[in-house]
């Protein structure tokens, strides 16, 4: 199994692996934590090295950065600026992006431990999602009634929410701030953001780059640290009247509840388990390829993950042969490498949650056909796992282990695949691969899945929303949805005359 597998080892002596040490941004100025506390991050795909230092902060820290939010809101130019100056300004920051593309890639790669050609096209696509919602901001409307009789106009207003706590997990963290903050921005709030105490380098950067395209202080905040206190004071702040939060369910739970005890609107975007449902009439060299890197890219550390493959029974050895033999094809290794397709697992305790997991199903009676162990000496390198046999009761089967692990079961009948697709608490991804596309469409019609594709996974667009069914999270985010997330429709009534008295 692991011989099969291409791995490149890390290279220790990369000059590109040094630390870098960070300030959070509040209120316009870089500044420590007011403790002077550190959260020391080392590279986990490299033996133990520094690469980032970052302050911790404390519930103080976010308490000046949300009060700092709020003036920015209050009393500060944004909100009341035209759509037309404030989209200028993410055009910049969409243009800043682009340019330090390499820098931001490699703080992802060295941080994150993902590879670093894929980060590059993510920083790409960030920057897409600053441009989308720069050109927007100028069409952002609300609507008029004009037909309620000749003495009466009325008018809904979209009015920005106000101050907006971001909190990000830290598998795609510029990625993920860029699905929501040019919307946030773009309508007029301003923004506290708290990103993963792992991978909070390239959230600060891209501050520090819009504080330089002209965003006025206090518009975009970043508070580093753990999610107690930080993330929660976000929750729980009286100041802040929306939280958006990306990241597992069970911190959504909690920080939704938080949310919810201050009557606080939420967005929240979380876990996955996304069945990605074969049906024999498909292309199978296509579906196998992407099925492989529905899973196993990113090493699998991907929300929207394909982890669960449901193939029809006469299918099930045609593509499990072609999708083992991509598997083992996969370049693993260095993220900081060219050729690297996947890098590491994000730290040492996620790699031992993935390999409990691949225990618990062997326990179960699930066969591993390739993979099930570590690769390489140094970081934390698992090999892409694909595990037959799987019932749906199993834990592999319902829990979502975010790491490259693929479950597979088959079924006879399209019901049946669309039974097991929807048998989950999760609702956030689906696939659907078939060469007939009526069936096809009937098929992800009835799977409850916020996110899905068609012969297809993982491409998007910023033109369309994203989001979960289920557990999988509440609301919307980017297209036209995204910025209705971050509004508020005030509802004026205009008399224009001609009321009859109320005491005459
Ligand atoms: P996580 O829930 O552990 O952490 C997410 C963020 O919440 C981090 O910034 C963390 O510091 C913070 N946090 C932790 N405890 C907190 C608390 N008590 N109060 C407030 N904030 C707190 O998730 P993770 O391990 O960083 O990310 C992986 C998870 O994120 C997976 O479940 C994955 O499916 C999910 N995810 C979802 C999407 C999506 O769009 N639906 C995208 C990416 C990741």
């Amino acid at each position: 199994m692991n011989q099969h597998t291409p791995f490149v080892p890390p290279r220790l002596s990369d000059p590109r692996l040094t630390a870098r040490r960070y300030q959070m941004l509040i209120d316009g100025k870089s500044v420590d934590a007011e403790t002077g506390e550190t959260i020391r991050r080392e590279s986990p795909a490299h033996a133990p090295t520094l690469v980032s230092e970052i302050p911790k902060g404390s519930h103080a820290d976010a308490e000046r950065a949300i009060m700092a939010a709020r003036r920015a809101f209050d009393e500060g130019p944004w909100p009341k600026m035209t759509g037309s100056e404030r989209g200028r300004i993410l055009q910049r920051i969409s243009d800043a992006i682009r340019k330090h593309r390499e820098e931001l890639a490699t703080i992802e790669a060295l941080e994150g431990g993902k590879a670093i050609a894929g980060v590059r096209g993510e920083v790409a696509f960030s920057a897409e999602l600053w441009r989308y919602a720069a050109g927007h901001c100028v069409g952002l409307t609300g609507e008029t009634h004009n037909s309620l009789g000749t003495n009466v106009l009325g008018l809904m207003l979209r009015e920005p929410i106000g101050v907006v706590g971001v909190i990000t997990p830290w598998n795609f963290p510029l990625l993920i701030a860029s699905e929501r903050l040019p919307w946030a921005l773009g309508v007029g709030c301003t923004v506290v953001l708290k990103p993963s105490e792992f991978t909070s380098g390239s959230s600060i950067r891209l501050a520090e780059l819009a504080r330089d395209c002209g965003l006025p202080d206090g518009v975009l905040n970043v508070v580093t640290g753990y999610g107690d206190p930080v993330g929660q004071s976000f929750a729980d702040h009286p100041a802040t009247d929306f939280l958006s939060f990306t990241g597992s369910s069970r911190v959504g739970q909690i920080v939704g509840g938080l949310a919810a005890s201050r009557i606080k609107r939420v967005g929240l975007e979380l876990g996955g388990k996304g069945p990605n449902i074969v049906f024999a009439d498909s292309d199978m060299e296509a579906a196998a390829d992407t099925v492989a890197s529905a899973v196993f890219g990113n090493a699998g550390q991907v929300c929207i993950a394909g982890s669960r493959l449901l193939v029809e029974a006469s299918a099930k050895d045609e593509l499990l042969e072609r999708v083992v033999a991509i598997s083992r094809k996969v370049r693993i290794g260095d993220p900081l490498d060219e050729t690297v397709q996947v890098g590491s697992l994000i730290h040492r305790p996620h790699l031992e949650k993935v390999e409990r997991y691949i225990g618990e199903g062997r326990a179960a009676g699930a066969e591993v056909i390739t993979g099930g162990e570590r690769l390489g000496n140094v970081g934390n390198y698992f090999a892409p796992t694909i595990f037959t046999n799987v019932t749906p009761d199993m834990s592999i089967a319902r829990e979502e282990i975010f790491g490259p692990v693929l479950v597979t079961t088959s079924f006879e009948t399209p019901e049946e695949a669309i039974r097991l697709a929807n048998d989950t608490g999760y609702g956030l991804s689906a696939m659907v691969w078939s060469n007939d596309l009526q069936k096809a469409i009937n098929t992800i019609r009835q799977v409850r899945a916020g996110r899905t594709w068609i012969n297809g996974h993982g491409d998007g667009t910023p033109e369309m929303g994203i989001g979960g069914y289920k557990q999988s999270g509440i609301g919307r985010e980017t297209g036209k949805y995204g910025f209705d997330e971050y509004s508020s429709f005030k509802n004026v009534y205009v008399q224009l005359g001609g009321k009859g008295r109320w005491v005459s």
